[in-house]
C-alpha cells in the first residue's frame, strides 16, 4: 500500500493563528463563543487546558477583565455590539477571507443591491454573514434549490451581489452561478471561497482519482471537511469521513493500493498522523508491504 497524505492537509495558516490565540487564553477569565474551529480534537484540548466553551452570551458571568474569543467563523455585527455592550473584551478571531465575505455584503447592502447567499443553512459562518446584510438576502445551499427558488424570487433591490461561504465547493458555485446569471441580468459575482479551500478542494479532486482508498479527517461539523468528502467521493467509492482514529474501519483497507488520508483546513495533524500509523500497523499485522515515503509522507504533489 502507497500512503499519501496530501500537501494541503491540517490547518489553514488562518485557523493556526486563531487556535494559536485560543492556547494562549487559556487563563483568566476568557471564554471561547462557539467551538473556535469546528473540531472537537481541538476543542476538548482547550477546555481541559481551562478555557470555557460557551453558546450564548447570557452564560459569561458579567464581572470586569471578561475576554471573549471569537471564532474563526465569524459572529453576526449585533453580537459584535452586544459583547462591547456588556463591557467584554473582544479577541476577535474571525479568518480575514470570512471577513472578506461580510464587507461584500455590507458592501452590497450599501449600495441597496439583494444578496444571493451560497452554503449552508444553520451553519456558524452563515449565520455571521446574515447577521451584516441590511437587504434581503436569499440563501441557496445548491443547485437543485437554485432552480426551485431563484425563479420565483422577486428581487427588488438594486441589483443582486451573489458570495459563497468561504468553504462552499467551487465547481458547485460556479454552477450555482451559472445558473442565476442566465435569469439575473444585474448579478454580480463575488468569487468568496478562500484560497486555502480552492488549494485543498482541487488537491483532492486530483488524488481521489489516483486512490483506491480514501479517509478524510475532521470534526462532522466542519463544512470544509465535508466538502472534502463530497468531492473526493465523486472519484474513490472507498471512502470514509472519520473525526479520529477510533472512527478508521481498518478492514476496508484490506485490498488498497493507494490510500489517502486527508485532513481538512480545522483538523490538527495528530489526528491524521494517528491514523497512519494505525494503518502502518494494520498492514504489519497482515504483512501488507506499506510504503511511506522519506519523512512518513509524500507531500510534493
Ligand atoms: S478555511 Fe478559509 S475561511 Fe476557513 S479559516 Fe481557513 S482561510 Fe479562513
Amino acid at each position: 500500500m502507497r500512503c499519501i497524505v496530501p500537501k494541503y492537509s491540517g490547518f489553514c495558516f488562518d485557523v493556526s493563528v486563531a487556535v494559536k490565540t485560543a492556547y494562549e487564553n487559556t487563563y483568566g477569565d476568557t471564554y471561547m463563543y462557539g467551538e473556535v474551529v469546528n473540531n472537537p480534537v481541538v476543542v476538548k484540548d482547550l477546555e481541559s487546558k481551562g478555557l470555557t466553551l460557551v453558546h450564548d452570551l447570557d452564560s459569561i458571568p458579567k464581572k470586569a477583565g471578561v475576554k471573549v474569543l471569537v471564532r474563526a467563523h465569524g459572529v453576526p455585527e449585533s453580537t459584535v455590539k452586544e459583547i462591547a455592550r456588556r463591557g467584554y473584551k473582544l479577541i476577535d478571531k474571525t479568518c480575514p477571507r470570512v471577513k472578506r465575505v461580510h464587507n461584500t455584503v455590507i458592501n452590497a447592502s450599501n449600495r441597496g443591491m439583494d444578496v444571493i447567499l451560497v452554503g449552508t443553512p444553520g451553519h456558524p459562518e452563515i449565520n455571521g454573514v446574515l447577521g451584516w446584510a441590511k437587504t434581503k438576502v436569499v440563501l441557496i445551499q445548491d443547485l437543485e434549490q437554485a432552480k426551485a427558488v431563484i425563479p420565483s424570487t422577486i428581487f427588488t433591490g438594486k441589483g443582486v451581489s451573489m458570495v459563497a461561504q468561504t468553504t462552499h465547493n467551487k465547481k458547485k458555485y460556479e454552477e450555482i452561478y451559472a445558473y442565476c446569471s442566465s435569469l439575473i441580468p444585474n448579478i454580480e459575482f463575488h468569487d468568496t471561497i478562500c484560497d486555502a479551500t480552492a488549494k485543498r478542494q482541487s488537491e483532492i479532486r486530483y488524488l481521489a482519482r489516483l486512490s483506491d482508498g480514501f479517509i478524510v479527517v475532521g470534526g462532522k461539523a466542519s463544512s470544509n471537511v465535508s466538502k472534502l468528502y463530497e468531492i473526493a467521493s465523486e472519484h474513490c467509492k472507498n471512502i470514509q469521513q472519520v473525526e479520529t482514529v477510533k472512527d478508521v474501519d481498518l478492514t476496508r483497507l484490506s485490498a488498497v493500493e493507494t490510500l489517502i488520508v486527508a485532513g481538512g483546513a480545522s483538523t490538527p495533524d495528530v489526528s491524521v498522523n494517528e491514523i497512519v500509523y494505525a494503518v502502518k500497523n494494520y498492514c504489519a499485522s497482515y504483512k501488507i508491504p506499506f510504503e511511506t515515503g522519506k519523512n512518513l509522507f509524500f507531500h510534493n504533489w
